[in-house]
């Protein structure tokens, strides 16, 4: 004989479940799936953003690798034709930032975009609403 651990009932003991509370009388395993709940959540978060911030974000993660590459190139140039130190990473660490600063700028411009958005469909609830 065996109990519900939830409700105390008594149960046979090939029981797998109580069947007055439906309780699991083994803790079920948990399921590991790390990966397809983060694949979900990117998801979800993918469809929250809606078509236009999606591409204005995948639009501001192509300006910023962009520039990464073309500071890569200007570094290596530079250095081949023999710029001192100093200047090399001055000139080097500007593109670098303006391209991070452009890319950083899209995003919340997109963001932004987001927010107004959920603003706008919030208002137009609340008047549905009323
Ligand atoms: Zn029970």
């Amino acid at each position: 004989m065996t109990y519900c651990p939830k409700c105390g009932k008594s149960l046979s003991d090939d029981a797998v479940r109580c069947d007055a509370c439906g309780a699991p009388l083994y803790p079920e395993p948990e399921p590991e799936q790390k990966p397809a709940e983060v694949k979900d959540a990117l998801r979800k978060w993918a469809l929250d953003q809606g078509q236009f911030c999606l591409i204005a974000k995948a639009l501001a993660v192509i300006v910023m690798a962009f520039y990464l590459l073309v500071s890569i190139v200007y570094l290596v140039t530079l250095i081949t034709g023999g710029v001192s130190a100093g200047m090399i990473f001055t000139e080097v660490l500007t593109k670098l930032l303006s391209g991070i600063a452009l890319g950083a700028i899209i995003w919340l411009l997109s963001d932004a975009v987001l927010y107004l958005q959920r603003l706008y469909q919030m208002k137009k609830k609340e008047c549905k609403d009323k």
